[in-house]
């Protein structure tokens, strides 16, 4: 089918939510996807930061196609081998305790919610269950997750909102210990790289801060890994890079490689935070996104993780100071190009020239599969200055 043929099917079926490039996808291999009429991109976006290792990887397709011939989904009433294999090894990696399965970043970002709640709840007794989170964060579209997202623009015409989110300015550790004094708190929770908010990186001090006030206040901190995590910044979880971990890491997107599945993860604090009868998710840790999921963590080595920040070394000592370009935000791969041309204007002109990127906020987003080659790399960021100079 034509991308003509398929964008009036859309238009005429699909509910009008989504603002679409003219473009319909077809395949792809690694970080190489081709649209209907065959032309290929190189993809710096892995949907949203998602196809961990692009497009149809091979391991990754063994690993769920040989689950999905076996079983497709049980319901949790019962065990299954990918989804214990699963927690073992997100346990194993992040140093946390237990793991609560969901099916996407929002779903994920409610569990973590409830879990500080009910823990603050069981703890302290009623009343204490504000969570403050950050000003420009982006916790996801449910009624809760936009009241936890700390942007006035999505706090409109679907009121009302859930109550007890407070929000704090990224940096002010001022600001965040008054709410802490004028609100009785479960919890802080935050980004460690804001990545709807424009690609804006915590610092270490601040970050510094927020722990002390937790510990001071008896506060879980909840990290929302939806983005950064699974290798995105070059280590497994964001939180790595700070030197710290924290009661809850919650994450999605990469984590399924492709397919959709979420997971709280608690730490020592929360690890009972949930009984039986609290939470439940049909799909949750359902076994084909369980065994891609396993096979996406067990491939993010060191060695692996290395590869990553050797591709973000090189997109940075190509970019930064180059024409066109204000400075580079992020880690890893996933960095913000302040450009100094309109954003959406670059994008246009590199996808004509068979790359695709993205924004976050004003800047140009970049979010390669994780194992991107160089050679791929080296044409796309060729394509980059030369639109980033127009
Ligand atoms: C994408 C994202 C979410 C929402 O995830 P969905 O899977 O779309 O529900 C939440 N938090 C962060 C940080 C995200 O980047």
């Amino acid at each position: 089918m034509s991308i003509n043929n398929i964008k009036e099917i859309d238009k005429a079926y699909v509910a009008n939510t989504y603002a679409r490039f003219p473009v319909a996808w077809v395949k792809g291999e690694g970080a190489e996807i081709t649209d209907d009429g065959g032309k290929k991109y190189i993809d710096l976006t892995s949907g949203i930061a998602v196809n961990t290792f692009g497009v149809a990887d091979a391991e990754w397709v063994k690993a769920v196609t040989d689950q999905l011939s076996k079983l497709q989904h049980s319901s949790n009433l019962y065990y299954t081998e990918p989804c214990a294999l699963l927690a073992k090894a997100l346990c194993e990696k992040s140093g946390m305790k237990k793991v609560f399965f969901a099916n996407s970043g929002a779903e994920a970002n409610e569990g973590a919610i409830k879990a500080a709640r009910r823990r603050s709840f069981v703890k302290k007794g009623a009343g204490h269950h504000t969570i403050i989170t950050l000003k420009n964060s982006f916790h996801g579209r449910t009624i809760t997750t936009l009241a936890a997202t700390g942007q006035d623009v999505f706090h409109k015409e679907f009121d009302p909102f859930t109550e007890g989110f407070v929000y704090a300015e990224a940096g002010n550790a001022d600001e965040l210990r008054s709410l802490t004094e004028q609100y009785n708190c479960a919890a802080i929770m935050i980004e460690l790289i804001q990545g709807e908010g424009g690609i804006n990186v915590l610092t270490q001090e601040y970050v510094d801060e927020v722990r002390k006030i937790a510990e001071e206040k008896d506060l879980l901190i909840i990290v929302d890994e939806v983005q950064t995590g699974n290798g995105r910044t070059g280590k497994y979880f964001a939180y790595m890079h700070y030197g710290f971990t924290p009661d809850i890491v919650t994450t999605a997107k990469g984590l399924g490689g492709g397919l959709p599945i979420g997971a709280v993860l608690l730490g020592e604090k929360a690890e009972d935070a949930l009984v039986p009868g609290t939470h439940a998710s049909t799909f949750g840790g359902n076994p084909i996104c369980a065994a891609g999921a396993l096979n996406v963590v067990n491939r993010l080595d060191e060695k692996f993780l290395k590869g990553v920040e050797e591709r973000s070394k090189f997109i940075i000592d190509e970019l930064s100071g180059a024409k066109g370009v204000n400075g580079i935000s992020g880690m890893g791969l996933m960095l913000g190009i302040d450009c100094q041309r309109p954003v959406k204007e670059v994008i246009a002109d590199a996808m004509d020239k068979g790359v695709l990127c993205i924004t976050a906020k004003t800047k140009l987003r970049l979010l390669p599969p994780l194992n991107i080659s160089f050679d791929e790399l080296k044409t796309a960021v060729a394509v980059l200055k030369e639109v980033l100079a127009k």
